[in-house]
C-alpha cells in the first residue's frame, strides 16, 4: 500500500496548479476488508474513507472497532436505506434528488442529527452515471437550503469514462463552475469540490478539486466477486 506515494503526487499536481490550499484524501474502501482498511487508515495522510454501499459499510463498521477516520458514502443512496445509512456515515456525498434529500433531512431530524452532505451531479451527461443532471442542480442546492438538518458543504461528481483528458478537464470545470454559481445563489461557502478518482485525480486537482476519492491506486485491483 502506497498512500505516501499518492499524497506526493497530490502535492505534487496541487503545486503544479499553483494552488495553495488542500485537498483531501478519501481511501475508497469498498470490496476490501477490515484488515486493509486498518492499514489504510495507519498513514496519517488518509483523511476518510468512501464506501458506497450501505449494507457492506454497516458489516464493516460493526467489527472495525474504533476509527480515526469519518465515513463518507460516495454511491448513489436508495431511499429505503436512507435510515441505516444517516446512522452510519458522517456525510452522504450522493445526494441526486429534492426526494431523497428531503427523505434524508427527515430521518436525520428524527436521530437528532445534523448530516453533511454533498451534491452529486452527472457532468459527463452518461446515462449510466448516478449524479442529478446539471439543468436541475439550482432547484435541488435551494431545497436543500430549506431544510434544517442537512448541512450542504460542496459538490461531487464521478469523470467520464474516456482517455480524452480534454474531456475530462470540462467534466471537472463544470463541477467547479456550477459550485461557484452555487456558492452565489445559496450564501453559503461550500468548500468541498469532490471529484477525481485513481486514474483522473491529477487532471481533477489542477481543475480545483479539493477532495479526491482513491481505492484502485492505493489497495489494488478490486474483486467484486469478494462481496
Ligand atoms: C469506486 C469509486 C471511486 C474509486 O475509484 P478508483 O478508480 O478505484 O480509484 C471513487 N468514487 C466513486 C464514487 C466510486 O464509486
Amino acid at each position: 500500500m502506497n498512500a505516501d506515494e499518492i499524497y506526493g503526487r497530490i502535492q505534487n499536481a496541487l503545486e503544479r496548479a499553483g494552488r495553495k490550499d488542500k485537498t483531501a484524501f478519501v481511501a475508497v474502501s469498498k470490496t476490501r476488508t477490515v484488515e486493509e482498511m486498518q492499514e489504510a487508515e495507519k498513514f496519517s495522510c488518509i483523511d476518510f474513507f468512501g464506501e458506497n454501499r450501505v449494507q457492506e459499510a454497516e458489516a464493516k463498521r460493526k467489527i472495525y472497532g474504533a476509527s480515526r477516520l469519518r465515513w463518507r458514502l460516495i454511491g448513489h443512496l436508495q431511499g429505503n436505506k436512507a435510515r441505516k445509512a444517516v446512522e452510519l456515515f458522517d456525510s452522504i456525498d450522493s445526494i441526486d434528488s429534492v426526494d431523497l434529500a428531503v427523505r434524508v433531512d427527515r430521518i436525520a431530524g428524527e436521530l437528532g442529527k445534523v448530516m453533511p452532505v454533498l451534491i452529486e451531479v452527472n457532468t459527463s451527461g452518461e446515462a449510466s452515471k448516478s449524479g442529478i443532471d446539471r439543468e436541475d442542480f439550482s432547484e435541488l442546492a435551494d431545497k436543500i437550503l430549506t431544510l434544517s438538518n442537512l448541512r450542504l458543504e460542496g459538490l461531487m461528481t464521478v469523470g467520464p469514462i474516456t482517455d480524452s483528458e480534454r474531456e475530462i478537464a470540462a467534466a471537472f470545470a463544470s463541477l467547479r463552475e456550477l459550485s461557484e454559481q452555487a456558492r452565489v445563489q445559496t450564501g453559503l461557502t461550500l468548500p468541498v469540490l469532490s471529484m477525481g478518482m485513481s486514474g483522473d485525480f491529477e487532471i481533477a486537482i489542477r481543475e480545483g478539486s479539493t477532495m479526491v476519492r482513491i481505492g484502485t491506486l492505493l489497495f489494488g485491483q478490486r474483486d467484486y466477486t469478494k462481496h
